[in-house]
Order: C-alpha cells, then sequence, then structure tokens
C-alpha cells in the first residue's frame, strides 16, 4: 500500500545499486540497501507495536541507519521524532513525557542513563543504535525480512514531529505532515536543480530540519547521493570536495572554510552548487567567498515549522544579505506585528508565510497553534524582515531581539551590519540590556581580528553620523567569540543573561 512520502521516493528511485550514502568510514548504503533496509526496520517496528500514528523518539549519533529509521517511520505510518544529541536526561524526560511514544531508540553508551526516564514516561520499548550497526536495534533489524508492506498514509498523515529549540519557554513539536515534507523537497529538486548525477556533501546533524528533510528528502527525491561526515570537519571537506557537487550548510561552515588557505577556485571547481541557512549569512561571508571561489553562494531561508520558504535564485542575482524569494508555491507577506495588517512595500514588520510547506500545528497545544496563525492560514514566523523592491526578502532579526529602547523599535541587523562595516571588525550581536532609564539599553558584543585594535570608543564615534541617536549603543563589548549553537545561530539570549546586570545601578 503507498505510504505518501515514502511512495514518492520509491516511484523516482534510480537503479539499486546506485550509492544513496557514502558514510565517512567508507561504507556505503544503495538504493536497494534502503530500501531493503528501511523494510528491516519497519518490520521492526511493527514487531514492537507500533501503529499509524504512534511516535518514534529517537536520540541517536548520526550514522545511515539513523536514515534508514526515518525511512522505517514513513513506511510502518509512525511519527519520526529526532532529538538533539545534546538533550540531557531531564530535558529528554519532557520531550518523552510529551510526545508519549511507542518506542524510544538511545545512543547504547547512554541506555542505562535514559531507560529509567524512559519507564517514567511510560515508554513500552527502549531500543539503541549505535554508530557501527551496533546495538538492539541493530541487532533486530539484521534478523528482520527486508521484506514489508507499507502502510497506508495519506498526505495530511504526519510523519514527524520536531521539537523546536526553545529559547523562550518549553519547546514545541512542530508536526509536519507527509505533504509538508514531499512538497518542498520537490520543490527544492526543481528550484536548486538536484538531479542523480548530484553528490552532496553532508556534513550536518539529523536531528535537525536542515540536515534531516532539507538534506536528505532533497538528495532521496533527486536520485543523488550523500558523502556523509559526522559534523564539520573542514580537512575532510576539502579532500570531498573534487568527488561532490553540492554542499549544504550554516553560514559557520563558510567561515570556518575561508580560514583555509586551500580555498581556492581549482579546489571547488567540480562543485556547482553552495547553500547556506539556518542563520544569517554576513554579506561579507559571501563577498568573501565568491572572491576567494568564484562561487556565490545561495543563501535561503526556512524553519522548523514551515520547512523552506525563501531562496534566492539558481540562475539571476544571489543577493549577499538577502534570503531570495519565496519558492514556488509559497506565499510570504510583511505585517505590521501590533496591528497584524500588511505594510507598505519596503517597510520592516512581521514575515508571514502560507502554504503547503507550512506545518499543521504544534503538538497538544492548540491554543498556541491558534496565536501563531492568522485566520486567513498564514502563518507568523516570529522573523522581522521586509521586501525589497525587486521581491527579495531581508531578514532584520527575530522579533524577540527587537530592542526597545525610550519607545523606539531598533532592529539589530541595522546597527550589526554598521559595526560589521568597520576594519578590525569580524561580527557583531546587537542586544537590549535591561537600563533604567530606557527599558533597554541597546548593547553591542564586537569580535575584532586578533591584530586590530578597534575599542569602545572608536566603534561609538564612528557611529555617531551614521545611526539616529537612539539606536547607538549605549556599550560596546568585546569577546572572543559569539556564543553559537550546532546550527550556527547567535544565542543572544546567553548574551542577554550573561551582561544582564551591565547597566544596573
Ligand atoms: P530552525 O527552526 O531551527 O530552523 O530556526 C529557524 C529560524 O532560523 C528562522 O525563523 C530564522 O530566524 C532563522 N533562519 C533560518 N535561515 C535563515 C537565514 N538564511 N537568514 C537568517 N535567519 C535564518
Amino acid at each position: 500500500m503507498p505510504a505518501f512520502l515514502y511512495d514518492i521516493i520509491r516511484r523516482r528511485m534510480p537503479d539499486g545499486a546506485k550509492t544513496f550514502i557514502e558514510n565517512h568510514d567508507g561504507r556505503l548504503i544503495t538504493y536497494a540497501g534502503l530500501d531493503a533496509g528501511s523494510a528491516q526496520l519497519a518490520n521492526v517496528l511493527v514487531g514492537l507495536g507500533v501503529a499509524p500514528g504512534d511516535r518514534v523518539a529517537v536520540q541517536v549519533e548520526k550514522s545511515p541507519e539513523a536514515i534508514l529509521l526515518y525511512l522505517a517511520c514513513l513506511r510502518a505510518g509512525a511519527v519520526f521524532l529526532p532529538l538533539n544529541t545534546a538533550y540531557t536526561p531531564n530535558e529528554i524526560a519532557y520531550f518523552l513525557g510529551d510526545a508519549e511514544p511507542r518506542v524510544f531508540i538511545c545512543d547504547p553508551a547512554f541506555k542505562d542513563k535514559l531507560a529509567s526516564v524512559a519507564a517514567d514516561a511510560k515508554v513500552a520499548h527502549v531500543e539503541t543504535l549505535g554508530v557501527k550497526q551496533d546495538g538492539t536495534l541493530a541487532a533486530l533489524m539484521a534478523a528482520a525480512s527486508p521484506v514489508f508492506s507499507d502502510v497506508e498514509r495519506g498526505p495530511d498523515d504526519l510523519a514527524a514531529i520536531l521539537y523546536t529549540s526553545g529559547t523562550t519557554g518549553r519547546s514545541k513539536g512542530a508536526m509536519l505532515s507527509h505533504d509538508n515534507l514531499a512538497s518542498n523537497a520537490l520543490t527544492l529538486v526543481d528550484f536548486w536543480r538536484f538531479s542523480a548525477s548530484d553528490v552532496l556533501i553532508h556534513a550536518l546533524p539529523i536531528y535537525h530540519t536542515h540536515g534531516l528533510f532539507v538534506a536528505t528528502n532533497t538528495l532521496l527525491l533527486a536520485g543523488g547521493t550523500m558523502l556523509f561526515l559526522p559534523k564539520l570537519d573542514p580537512d575532510a571537506i576539502m579532500r570531498l570536495m573534487p568527488r561532490a557537487t553540492s554542499m549544504m550548510g550554516v553560514p559557520t561552515f563558510y567561515t570556518r572554510l575561508l580560514q583555509r588557505p586551500d580555498l581556492t577556485p581549482e579546489a571547488t571547481k567540480h562543485m556547482r552548487l553552495f547553500i547556506s541557512g539556518s542563520a544569517p549569512l554576513l554579506a561579507e561571508t559571501h563577498r568573501e567567498w565568491r572572491a576567494r571561489t568564484g562561487h556565490a553562494i545561495l543563501e535561503r531561508y526556512g524553519m522548523t515549522e514551515t520547512n523552506m520558504n525563501t531562496s534566492n535564485p539558481y540562475d539571476g542575482d544571489r543577493v549577499a544579505g538577502t534570503v531570495g524569494m519565496p519558492l514556488p508555491g509559497v506565499s510570504a507577506r510583511i505585517c505590521d506585528p501590533d496591528t497584524g495588517a500588511a505594510t507598505p512595500q519596503g517597510e520592516i514588520g512581521m514575515i508571514e508565510v502560507k502554504g503547503p510547506n507550512v506545518f499543521k500545528g504544534y503538538w497538544r497545544m492548540p491554543e498556541k497553534t491558534a496565536a501563531e496563525f492568522k485566520v486567513d492560514g498564514f502563518f507568523i514566523t516570529g522573523d522581522l524582515g521586509k521586501i525589497d523592491e525587486r521581491g527579495y526578502v531581508h531578514i532584520v532579526g527575530r522579533g524577540k531581539d527587537l530592542v526597545i529602547t525610550g519607545g523606539f523599535n531598533v532592529y539589530p541587523k541595522e546597527v550589526e551590519d554598521e559595526i560589521d562595516a568597520m576594519p578590525g571588525v569580524i561580527e557583531s550581536a546587537v542586544i537590549g540590556l535591561a537600563h533604567a532609564d530606557f527599558g533597554e539599553g541597546v548593547t553591542a558584543v564586537v569580535v575584532r581580528d586578533k591584530a586590530a585594535t578597534i575599542d569602545e570608543k572608536a566603534v561609538l564615534s564612528a557611529l555617531e553620523d551614521r545611526l539616529a541617536k537612539f539606536k547607538q549603543p549605549k556599550r560596546v563589548l568585546f569577546v572572543d567569540d559569539l556564543p553559537r549553537n550546532t546550527m550556527g545561530k547567535v544565542q543572544k539570549n546567553v548574551l542577554r543573561d550573561t551582561y544582564k546586570d551591565l547597566y544596573a545601578k
């Protein structure tokens, strides 16, 4: 029987002997292996009592089998629920309690710690999966039949729940349907021109939408090959480039690779496409990459709840500092965050999106879901931005990062762009900190070149005639590095916490 997304994957599958994943240890998973392995795992899941709609929670290190497990969930009609490998048992307790999975699969090394957490959450089965085809799940898989009759699933049935990173309050489970994933991947295959001859360097985690859905589903529907690295490893990436055609990365990938003298046009000449997303790519990084390699990085914008929303064009201008235009089938508009009314063209406001890519709501949070959708079906992304006269979307930051000082709104990116353009500055983050007189005080946290002498006074005086007085930082602080999560996002909440008493009297 057809299981909506897997059925599309199967119909587009290339010759079975073709490699789907080449793992960093040399192990190959062919398309035939993918089909047989995911059938084996689907049989294991059904054997553990997994019924259609049941959640399967997974906290394991990156491996080809973890991808097969995702596909097995699609085929068994289960809901795949990947969890960040950095989550502690305390955090896992929340996710298992909230999602009530039938099965929890964890790293063999953590079984002892996590079994009691799973038992408290009344999870029926705990199995383990390691990176070397080890663990109890791998053993069950080896003994299972490679033939499976897929459970029927329609476009609106849930395929996955991905929890948002939850920097404010509890993290929310974004419910993604088979068609949310299928429609977006089909669009990306066409828009980014992926084909069976593509070989993608995959060094992203697979518990997040970027490495799991954007990369994996797109390559699967193109019938291409992925070169799997456990994590960002610039040496390995440089070694793989002559055999690869494409890479998807977060901005950190590009800044780290730019530090290498061997990044040249010659080293990247076999590559056709470099894609960046999940966090803002500095315009400077975009320019430097082009100067060093001849390639214009293609920046796109998406989120866990919506899959991909916008992308710079494949042909045509890939404009540094923008995330491009809405993808085919996706509508985007900018609205006033307070009144909800559409803003005049070119003005900053809340980015709202609608399309088959947009999720079905937050797991067991109907009020939160209702609060984030407009009556006409647009989803309020929480990102502030504008659309320029050519239709390119510019993101100026998360709504919650907006600084309100003395009653005025300050968009951090505007101040960051000015500071980043100063000689000697590598990057900056502008945050609002509690301030007795202003409510919030605009504060800049800056990373400078090791050799640079630029100081607080110099930054402030350079900004004097460039920004309105209320936008100028009250203080400029210097740090060696900005705190970032694995997806390359600057953790402004960490900065706000570190410096929370800066203006305390
Ligand atoms: P996540 O759900 O973890 O994928 O995070 C989604 C958020 O990442 C978005 O709402 C944006 O704030 C941010 N984001 C993703 N791509 C970009 C981008 N190209 N530029 C700026 N921010 C981005």
